[in-house]
């Protein structure tokens, strides 16, 4: 027996193929036309709660993949940039860690199955760059102060309980 791999991850490495067979709300066009983030190979797993990232070749898409119960659970994304210039801070849904404002999107994602079909989405604000692990554990820099100061696991607990609420908006 190989030797025990004590190495702790917060999720467990995603490959490529199971990403993309995971997503419950996209075409198999846009499933196609998914571009895998940049740093793909070198992803700090043990610092995510979920996977996500702007698509590289189109910004306007994001993408949120994470590990449930029911396995591998893909939500696609869209978000407008908003003409009007926005100030202030905001505050990410997910993770509740405070942003500037532009640093925050509104981020919509088409409901599953046939009520997605009928045009039903569900919209909600997240770190413009889907970051929220990274952010909630220190490991990117915040530009104005937080809110929300308790500690990294309390909140990537939170973060997890409302990312299941968010999946069960999507999947209806
Ligand atoms: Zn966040």
């Amino acid at each position: 027996m190989a030797a025990t791999n004590h190495r702790r991850y917060t999720v467990e490495p995603l490959s490529a193929d199971e990403i993309r067979r995971s997503f419950v709300n996209s075409s198999r066009s846009l499933v196609k036309a998914m571009t895998l983030p940049r740093d793909f190979d070198v992803l700090p797993w043990e610092n995510l709660d979920y996977l996500g990232w702007r698509d590289p070749k189109a910004p306007a898409r994001g993408y949120l993949v994470l590990r449930r119960d029911e396995g591998v659970t893909g939500i696609a994304v869209t978000t407008a940039a908003t003409g009007a210039p926005r100030r202030g801070t905001g505050l990410c849904d997910l993770c509740h860690t405070a942003h500037q404002v532009t640093d925050v999107s509104l981020f919509v994602a088409r409901r599953a199955g046939s009520a997605g079909k009928a045009g039903n989405t569900v919209g909600t604000y997240i770190c413009a760059d889907l970051a929220c692990s990274l952010y909630l554990r220190g490991l990117k820099e915040l530009e104005v102060p937080q809110s929300d100061l308790a500690g990294p696991e309390v909140r990537a607990g939170r973060l997890n309980e409302r990312l299941e609420t968010f999946v069960g908006r999507v999947l209806g």
